[in-house]
């Protein structure tokens, strides 16, 4: 066995166990490090900070302190800290957004005989390798996840504490580490890697049979509420898999769904990098949105949970107060903003990035898209949230839009969803007619074709 240390390089998977890229290390003596990006750090919103940072504090008390955190740019302090040690080789998971594969493409040109090893990536199936028969990536997700679940994925990696010999961070001369930073923003959710087990043991006893049932409605809080746990890779989805197979029912089948989901959105940003920020369907390129300063004044009210529809208020303010919101109620306030309110997906994307602590370019733009009906096997355009419905069919019991919208305490049962004469004054009216804003979605969609 060499005897020449190595470098673990921690980005997407703050974690111990279940780590491949530790399986390198085999009792060797290895150097975990962090780089605190400041590029990364600038556009990451104060609660997705938060919970990175209690992440590292996690991985942190694990090794007793054996994390070196680092701020800088990787290409440059990455070499630093390998060149320290003399480390024969820094290992890594892979990454595959488009600004993490840009930076490890320059990492590995700036550590230059040093190999930058990548093991594992953060999804069950890595993008890229679910292919069709001719080879070409899917572009509709119902044959992607048949060819998904065929495909399969490996069994969680055998790895801990006890991997590797840890070079403490004070010993190494040449590199100079920083705190852990305390960010200011109140999580609703510990962050880590413990939490992240306990958490989803949680929902294996008490809401995963339910699933099928329950996911949808945003009154019950059932789902589990393991995406920040996943963006930050204080668990991997292949653990949630290997759990979830010692159960059966309709729950368990709907929840692997949808992490084919994660991955699906994963693969088809790695295929088309350009989908971050563009349509990918190029025919909504000549979509007319609304601009100035009455569209700015619409999205002001969007982001502040002040539009005059319950369950569209409710779901913003959950996200401004807490940084998450129910995927139902994300796809109800996406289709008010882009149909409603005719603004483009890209400014909800970016709120929602600078607000929500699992905010991830893959599952965020992709999301988005398939709201507005630009993406890859998207709801189709004239297909219009009615937001008064959605909130009453998923919301049936209105606990969720009371919860959040303190102002409607008063108005009992789903009554809550259409105020009318109900409305108390420090609520607004609403502020667009739905059924005259679908007719305009619809006709600019019209003009499209
Ligand atoms: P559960 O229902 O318990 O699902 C389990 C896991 O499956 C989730 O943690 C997530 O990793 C995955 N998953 C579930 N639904 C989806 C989906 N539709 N797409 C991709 N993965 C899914 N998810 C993010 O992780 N980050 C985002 O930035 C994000 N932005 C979104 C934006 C919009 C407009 C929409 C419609 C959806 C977005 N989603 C995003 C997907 C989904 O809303 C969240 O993953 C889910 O609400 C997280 O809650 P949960 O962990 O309790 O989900």
């Amino acid at each position: 066995m060499s005897e020449q240390p190595i470098v673990l390089w921690l980005r997407r998977d703050l974690r111990l166990s279940d780590l491949p890229p530790l399986l390198a290390a085999e009792g060797r003596r290895v150097l975990v490090c962090f780089v605190v990006d400041p590029t990364l750090e600038a556009s990451s919103g104060g609660r997705r900070l938060s919970f990175l940072y209690d992440s590292l504090r996690d991985v942190h008390d694990q090794l007793d302190g054996s994390l070196l955190v680092v701020r800088g740019v990787a290409e440059k302090v990455i070499p630093e800290i390998a060149r320290a040690i003399d480390a024969e080789a820094v290992h890594i998971s892979a990454d595959y957004a488009p600004y993490g594969m840009r930076r490890d493409k320059k990492v590995r040109k700036a550590l230059g005989d040093i190999p930058l090893c990548a093991e594992g990536s953060p999804y069950a199936v890595a993008p890229g390798r679910v292919l069709k028969g001719d080879g070409e990536p899917y572009r509709v997700f119902t044959p992607y996840f048949r060819r998904w679940r065929e495909h399969g994925w490996r069994a969680p990696a055998d790895t801990g504490v006890g991997s590797a010999t840890w070079i403490d961070p004070n010993d190494v001369s040449g590199v100079r580490g920083i705190k852990i930073p305390k960010a200011k923003a109140d999580l609703d959710l510990p962050a880590g890697e413990r939490a992240a087990y306990e958490r989803f043991a949680d929902f294996i006893a008490a809401d995963a049979r339910d699933y099928s049932t329950h996911r949808d409605r945003p009154d019950l809080a059932s789902t589990s509420r393991m995406s920040a746990y996943l963006k930050f890779g204080n668990i991997h989805p292949r653990a949630l898999l290997a759990e979830l197979e010692k159960h059966e029912g309709e729950g368990r089948a709907a929840y692997i769904r949808e992490l084919a989901f994660r991955d699906f959105y994963a693969d088809v940003l790695h295929q088309r990098p350009d989908s971050n920020w563009w349509n990918l369907n190029k025919k909504f390129d000549a979509m007319e949105h609304d601009s100035g300063d009455d569209a700015d004044a619409d999205f002001a009210a969007w982001r502040e949970g002040r539009t005059g529809f319950p369950i569209v208020d409710a779901g913003m303010r959950q996200l401004r107060d807490s940084g998450f919101m129910h995927n139902r109620v994300r796809m109800i306030v996406g289709s008010f903003l882009v149909k409603d309110l005719h603004l483009p997906w890209q400014r909800g994307a970016g709120w929602f990035l600078d607000q929500l602590v699992d905010g991830d370019m893959a599952s965020n733009q992709h999301g988005w898209q398939w709201v507005a009906g630009t993406g890859t096997d998207a709801a189709p355009y004239f297909r219009v949230f009615n937001p008064t419905t959605q909130g009453k069919k998923f919301d049936p019991s209105g606990d969720y839009v009371r919860r959040w919208v303190p102002e409607l305490r008063g108005i009992s049962g789903s009554a809550v969803h259409e105020p009318g004469a109900l409305r108390p004054d420090d609520y607004p009216e609403p502020i667009v007619d739905h059924k005259q804003q679908r007719q305009v979605a619809l006709d600019r969609y019209k003009a499209l074709s």
